[in-house]
């Protein structure tokens, strides 16, 4: 079932959206060569509960860590580690999740590392480009499939691989909530769209072919061409006034 929620519950999904945005973003701007994503993992953890929520995804399903963190060829869902050591030229795939009075927040940013390939670049800006053609049809009376054909053509019209295995969601008391949310999809078909829902809009956008593996971790999605994977998200409420986007970081 697709839930509603009242003004107080948005004021709410608000709170942890913030949190969520703003942990996203600390952690994006502390990134250093040299630095184990294990590091900047325990930046983002400090940060969401320095600031009284608690990181959605630490334990979620058993995930180990408070972000998922994923370089380069990693799709999602990377886990954080020692050994894994973030280098100039990488591109670094946060997602972010913050849990406070009782909703969730859900938000992820791909990150240049220093000077990045042109290649790279274009596939962040194509990426990040699609979010928000995906969130402009985020409207009262608009269906799902309209956000996800939005993406889905912005993306393969650059020649690039739309994830299927993976899709957004739902958001709320529950980090994954229905409706889902797919990259890919048929404008005007899908739920309807309106005020009051909030969902996880995320395209996960492959620079060549749109097939995936995950490593025998359980977590971690690849891309199984071996090309780069940018990924991102924002938790957006649909509201009379148009989309709001509640993980807009305010720091
Ligand atoms: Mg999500």
């Amino acid at each position: 079932m697709i839930s509603v929620k009242s003004e107080s519950e948005l004021e709410k999904m608000r709170v942890a959206g913030e949190i969520a945005g703003n942990a996203l973003h600390f952690g994006g701007q502390s990134i250093k060569p040299g630095m184990s994503t294990y590091e900047l993992d325990k930046i983002i953890h400090d940060y969401i509960v320095k600031h009284g929520a608690t990181p959605s995804f630490l334990g979620y399903g058993g995930f180990p860590a408070s972000a998922c963190i994923s370089l380069n060829n990693k799709v999602i869902h990377g886990i954080p580690s020692k050994k894994e050591i973030i280098k100039e030229g990488d591109i670094v795939s946060i997602d972010v999740g913050a849990f406070i009075g009782g909703f969730h927040g859900d938000t992820a940013y791909t990150f240049a590392v220093g000077r990045i390939s042109d290649e790279a670049s274009e596939l962040l800006r194509v990426t990040e480009e699609s979010l928000y053609k995906g969130i402009e049809q985020a409207v009262a009376g608009h269906r799902i499939g309209d956000i996800s054909h939005a993406v889905e053509e912005h993306c393969t019209a650059h020649g690039y691989g739309v994830v299927r295995d993976y899709v957004g969601h739902g958001v709320g008391v529950k980090l994954h909530e229905a409706p889902e949310v797919p990259n890919f999809g048929k404008a005007g078909h899908g739920p309807r769209l309106v005020n009051g829902m909030t969902i996880a809009i995320e395209p996960m956008i492959n620079g060549k072919g749109a097939e995936v593996k995950v490593l025998p971790d359980g977590w971690t999605v690849l891309t199984r061409s071996g090309s780069l994977s940018a990924h991102f998200e924002h938790t957006v409420a649909i509201t009379p006034n148009g989309p709001v986007l509640l993980t807009r970081p305010t720091l």
